[in-house]
């Protein structure tokens, strides 16, 4: 048995059973340099998947690696939020001017499911309630809490949870009852759902609604614009607060917008962030009002959280972003890939939606006749894209979404390269298949 199969072998012995990985032969990274990163036995892959769009800038960026080579050598990685941490401080001074939300105040944690657990500790707090409102097919982490408000039942191992969840329909289109209506009469209908639920599911104190603006575990499924601004009219007459879960759409990646949710022309009580702030390295937050953020009263501290390496990888995540404008890029290059996909897309019939913004972009296969989701597929065209070179994501309710969210430094050579690869990849799968 070669190495790389030994690995496979230690790997399944000493981790737990769910623990799955990609791929019959999983891959083992050993080095990455710009949007492409090469395996253990010297394979090369042009990287549309970005971790799980955890290397937004992608790979051995000089900018990032030298702002956190400064920091381990001033040799100050201790990492208690007992003292004054300069680079958090600026950070976060960044992060509220940036969302956009009046006297925002921030709070780091070290991962998505950490910061929705804090702002649901504090949206629960503040309305003294812990009854929640969230969408079918969403999905906001793998803790405790978290867990309790991820309407997608394959990533939920637990119904035993600390908050009281009811869910309501989503903008997953394509499997909605109103998916034939136009975004007009969808909005209309969705926002009836959500007030049905709360007048008839909840005892009228609901804490908060949260919410990704774009389904990222759920397959990309993007709702039409507007459609949080309905939510949030309703949710206003009660109080209800807002959480938008950007650990996906966050920093441009959506082009149009720097925050998913802006696409819905509000302001949310609190954003949660995670994923690519720190280019790879574990950071996440939530910013918010002050009345959200100040909601609990004890002493909360995170160990991790806001560290000094953590938040020096970010600060110069973040730099990058705004100088190179990514966002504008984001908007570019994924354009292109949309166009493109759905030139692929219109000679494959398996092939049943296409959506998302900027680089987040979902292909759903299925059939075309009944819209059966068809997840061996899927399967076939993530094992047929890593043998052509190309790394791509798997999601959705079924597993029958392919994913594709690059690092937002795609250059359109490589977006072309890619689509030439997805091209190759599908026909041949689809060819084998019929
Ligand atoms: N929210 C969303 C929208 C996510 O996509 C994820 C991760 N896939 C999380 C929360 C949880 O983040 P983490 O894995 O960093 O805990």
């Amino acid at each position: 048995m070669g190495e790389h199969s030994k690995l496979h072998e230690r790997h399944k012995a000493v981790m737990p059973a769910w623990l799955g990985l990609y791929y019959n032969d999983p891959i083992e990274i050993a080095s990455g340099q710009g949007c492409r990163v090469t395996d253990a036995e010297g394979n090369e892959y042009i990287d549309f998947f970005a971790g799980i769009l955890t290397n937004m800038l992608g790979y051995s960026i000089p900018e990032v690696n030298a702002a956190m080579k400064e920091q381990i050598d001033a040799g100050v990685l201790h990492s208690s939020t007992l003292y004054l941490i300069r680079q958090q401080i600026e950070l976060a001074e960044r992060i509220a001017k940036l969302s956009e939300i009046p006297d925002a105040k921030v709070f780091f944690v070290n991962s998505g499911s950490e910061a929705n657990e804090a702002a649901l500790l504090m949206a629960t707090q503040k309305r003294a309630s812990n009854q929640i409102l969230a969408l079918r097919n969403s999905y906001h982490g793998r803790s405790f809490g978290t867990m309790g408000v991820t309407g997608n039942r394959g990533w939920s191992a637990s119904s035993l949870t600390p908050v009281n969840t009811r869910y309501v329909h989503s903008g997953y289109r394509l499997r909605s009852p109103f998916k034939d209506y136009s975004d007009e009469a969808f909005i209309a209908a969705c926002v009836d759902d959500l007030r049905d639920v709360i007048a008839t599911q909840t005892a009228g104190d609901v804490a908060a609604m949260i919410a990704e603006p774009i389904q990222g575990v759920g397959g990309f499924a993007t709702p039409p614009d507007g459609f949080f601004k309905a939510f949030k009219e309703v949710l206003d007459e009660s109080g209800i607060l807002f959480i938008s879960d950007e650990v996906q759409t966050g920093w441009g990646r959506t082009g149009e917008h720097f925050w998913g949710i802006q696409a819905h022309d509000i302001v949310p009580d609190a954003m949660t962030f995670a994923k690519g702030l720190g280019n790879g390295v574990a950071i996440g937050g939530v910013v918010g009002k002050p009345e959200f953020m100040d909601s609990i009263s004890a002493l909360s501290i995170s160990t991790f959280g806001g560290n000094p390496l953590a938040t020096a990888a970010a600060r110069a995540t973040l730099d990058y972003v705004t100088d190179h404008d990514l966002q504008s890029h984001a908007h570019k290059i994924g354009s292109y890939l949309f166009d493109g996909v759905r030139r692929i897309a219109d000679e494959v019939p398996g092939i049943i939606d296409v959506r998302g913004r900027g680089l987040m972009l979902g292909i759903e296969l299925g059939d075309p006749g009944d819209l059966r989701p068809d997840t061996e597929l899927a399967g076939q065209i993530l094992e047929a894209t890593r043998e052509r070179g190309l790394l791509v994501g798997k999601g959705g309710l079924y597993g029958n979404v392919i994913r594709m969210a690059p690092p937002l430094t795609l250059s359109e050579d490589e977006a072309k390269d890619g689509l030439a690869i997805l091209a190759d990849a599908v026909t041949a799968v689809s060819a084998r298949k019929s």
